[in-house]
């Protein structure tokens, strides 16, 4: 959950400017991870943005998104950013791109979803209204934006989790939050980034977590593991999902993704990789660690 720690209110007192920037050069790699204000509910200029190339966050999230509303929390400027410098290639995380993934309302699956909730509040009439034909929970299978070229393939490699379990210096770590909705208090849809760089690569965790109280939890992984000297990026994406009644697991363990996450079913994954043009002939480096917590 996204309580804003001290730091984190420090931030929202200045609302102008993204003040939570942390960058790491390491290996060619650039590693830049931004946290900033929430989005807020109306434009934020005087005059309402007209120029479209120059739009506010409020008005480029209303034309960008073909959604009737968007979650309670959204971080527009929370970023997650991986730059491959020698080739420009690399990864972004935001909330607009994890949105876009979001069904407006087309698809039977999401509306299967829609129905069971119905029916599991079908003593509370005023609920009805609530069950949209658009995705309400934000299910986003959103596995990062590339750019610069970088293109994903399919691939039968698999991110050696062994290997990340292996004690190892963190050069840097961030956890952000790119949105969250408590469901009109009837659960919660949260989708954040993790990031952690060791001496000998960098690790990635997206996570789309939804608990609709009484009815399911879904859980939505893309993985990134990047080892330095290799000429790619090993992407996995798991989407795992039950009913809650088939759990049959303590209430308080519904609202800790990491440990629900080994007990839902496998329903979907993918395995890429993606390409990079050659590899880094670079030495294991030798940085100074950041404190990730330090502002610019
Ligand atoms: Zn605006």
């Amino acid at each position: 959950m996204s309580v804003p720690n001290q730091a984190g209110e420090d931030k929202l007192s200045q609302p102008q400017k993204p003040t939570g920037l942390n960058e790491l050069n390491i290996c060619g790699w650039k590693v830049s991870s931004c946290e900033s204000h929430i989005l807020k509910s109306k434009c934020e200029n005087e005059v309402e943005c007209v120029d479209a190339r120059n739009l506010c966050s409020v008005c480029l999230y209303n034309q960008q998104l073909d959604l009737p509303h968007i979650p309670d929390m959204v971080f527009p400027d929370n970023k997650l950013s991986i730059l491959h410098e020698p080739s420009g290639f690399g990864i972004e995380f935001s909330a607009l791109r994890a949105l876009q993934r979001v069904d407006s309302g087309k698809r039977d699956v999401k509306i299967a979803c829609a129905e069971e909730w119905k029916a599991s509040r079908s003593d509370q009439p005023h609920i009805e209204h609530e069950a949209k034909p658009f995705d309400w929970t934000f299910t986003t299978d959103y596995k990062g934006t590339l750019f610069g070229g970088l293109e994903a393939e399919s691939s039968h490699l698999h991110i050696d989790l062994e290997k990340l379990k292996r004690r190892e210096q963190i050069l840097f770590y961030s956890d952000i939050t790119l949105f969250e909705d408590e469901l009109h208090d009837n659960g919660t849809a949260i989708c954040s980034v993790k990031i952690r760089v060791m001496p000998t690569g960098f690790f990635i965790l997206l996570r789309y977590f939804l608990r609709v109280d009484n009815v399911l939890v879904r859980i939505n992984d893309t993985r990134l593991y990047h080892e330095f000297g290799t000429a790619h990026i090993i992407r996995e994406f798991s989407g795992r999902e039950s009913k809650i009644e088939d759990l049959r697991v303590p209430t308080a363990l519904l609202t800790d993704p990491n440990e629900i996450n080994q007990l839902l079913p496998l329903k979907s994954s993918t395995c890429e990789i993606l390409k990079l043009p050659s590899a880094s002939s670079k030495p294991p480096p030798e940085v100074t660690p950041i404190d990730p917590n330090l502002n610019p």
